[in-house]
Order: structure tokens, then sequence, then C-alpha cells
């Protein structure tokens, strides 16, 4: 079984990872922490876009000899110009909250018709292998140039999967559900806000469900050399 390490000490995070894995192929990687390899920094996440967020994650256990993976995650709202994108955790500064957060959205995007409060859900996921890992990522899974020149990792060391969600920011909140800005996300095709439906029909259509989904796949191939 081949250890990759999950850049993050969410034990959440880490779980649903393992299962997500487990469902496409039993016993072939071990999910780690990087408390599991005794990595307690701070990672400086100082990328310009999700794709170069999750890179720098998971090139931090890769940098140590480890296969690192990583997500990074966020909401953009077209009107605003993709904000608050890479910056949706603290959208409202220090000390944000959720809630502060959907505050200062809703503040933001007052009095903005419906039909120009258009956004998207981002998730992306990366994985950077150390040196001489053993194992070859293909050719067309590779990052691009441009992304391997940005964030200093060769283009055959590391992968980044994005998956999307589309839908409508409403002038209030709706459901108890979910977290971040789930309550003011309507996605159309449920008629309904990501905080009002279940778990398990967000992960159908959500970024982080499409970007998982095709990243466990990937992984699945990778590894199973
Ligand atoms: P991170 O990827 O854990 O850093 O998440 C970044 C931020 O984006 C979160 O704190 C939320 O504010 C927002 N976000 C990401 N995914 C979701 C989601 O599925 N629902 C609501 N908010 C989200």
């Amino acid at each position: 079984m081949t250890n990759i390490v999950l850049a993050s000490n969410n034990k959440k995070k880490i779980a649903e990872l393992q299962t997500l894995l487990a469902k496409i192929s039993e016993g072939l990687v071990n999910v780690q922490s990087l408390r599991d390899i005794g990595f307690t920094d701070d990672i400086i996440e100082d990328g310009t876009t999700f794709e170069e967020n999750s890179l720098i994650k998971a090139g931090t256990p890769a940098k140590l000899g480890h296969i690192g993976i990583a997500d990074d995650s966020g909401l953009a709202v077209d009107f605003l110009n993709g904000a608050p994108g890479i910056y949706s955790a603290r959208y409202s500064g220090e000390g944000a909250t959720d809630e502060t957060n959907r505050a200062k959205l809703l503040c933001e995007l007052d009095g903005i018709p419906a039909e120009q409060r258009t956004a998207h859900f981002v998730c992306t996921a990366a994985l950077v292998l150390p040196e001489n890992s053993g194992f070859t990522i293909p050719e067309e899974w590779r990052i691009s140039p441009e992304l391997s020149a940005a964030s200093g990792i060769p283009q055959e060391r590391a992968m980044v999967v994005r998956g999307e969600c589309s839908g409508r920011i409403l002038t209030e909140e709706h459901g108890e559900g979910g977290f971040g800005y789930d309550s003011l996300f309507y996605y159309e095709n449920y008629q309904q806000t990501f905080a009002e439906i279940s778990g398990e029909d967000k992960n159908k259509v959500s970024h982080r469900g499409n970007a998982m989904r095709e990243f466990t796949r990937r992984l699945a191939v990778i590894f199973s050399k």
C-alpha cells in the first residue's frame, strides 16, 4: 500500500478522502495527515489562483520526500469579478467567520438584481510527487508549463484537477445545513440552496464532488502501477 499525505490536519477531510479512495480501489493507498509525518508548521498559501494554492500545499510533503495531495476551494461571484475567490475563507478580514463572510457578500451585492448575481464554486485538487518516487503521471494529466513556472514544480511531478458548480447568490439565507456560503448559493436544478439539500445530494453536483471524483479516479490509475 502506498502512503500519501493530505496537506491538512482536518480529520474530516482525511476520512472523507480515504472513504472515496477505498470505494475506487480498496487498499491501494493510505491517506496520512501532516501531523503523521511530523510537520507542524503553517503552510503559507501565497498563490494567485486555486491551482497554485493547492500545489503549494501538496508540494510541502513532497519536498520532504512524501507523496503530497491537497485541495483548495472557494466561491467566485461574476459581478465581483471573481471575488471572494481564493480569499473566500477570510473575505471579511481578520477574525472572519462563515457568518461574517456571508454578511459581507450580501452587502457587496446589495441592490444587484438576480440575473447579475451568478456565481460558481471552485475546487482544485493537486498531487505532487517527490523526486524519484517511482510513479508516473500520464502526460495528458500533468500541469501546464505556466503552472509549473508559477509553482516551481516540474510538470512531470504534478497534476491538478478542477471542479466547478454554477449557481446564484440569493438576497437572504435559506437553509440550516452545509457551511461557508452554502445558505446563499442557490442551485437551479434542485431549486434550493446548498444548505437546504443533503450532503449526499450536494456531493453529486458540487465543485468538490466533481473534482474529487476525477481526482480519485486518476490516483487509482497512477498508484496501481
Ligand atoms: P478551503 O478550501 O477549506 O480553504 O475553503 C475555502 C472557503 O471557501 C471556505 O471557508 C468557504 O468559505 C468557501 N467554500 C468552499 N467550498 C464551499 C462549499 O462547498 N460550500 C460553501 N462554502 C464553501
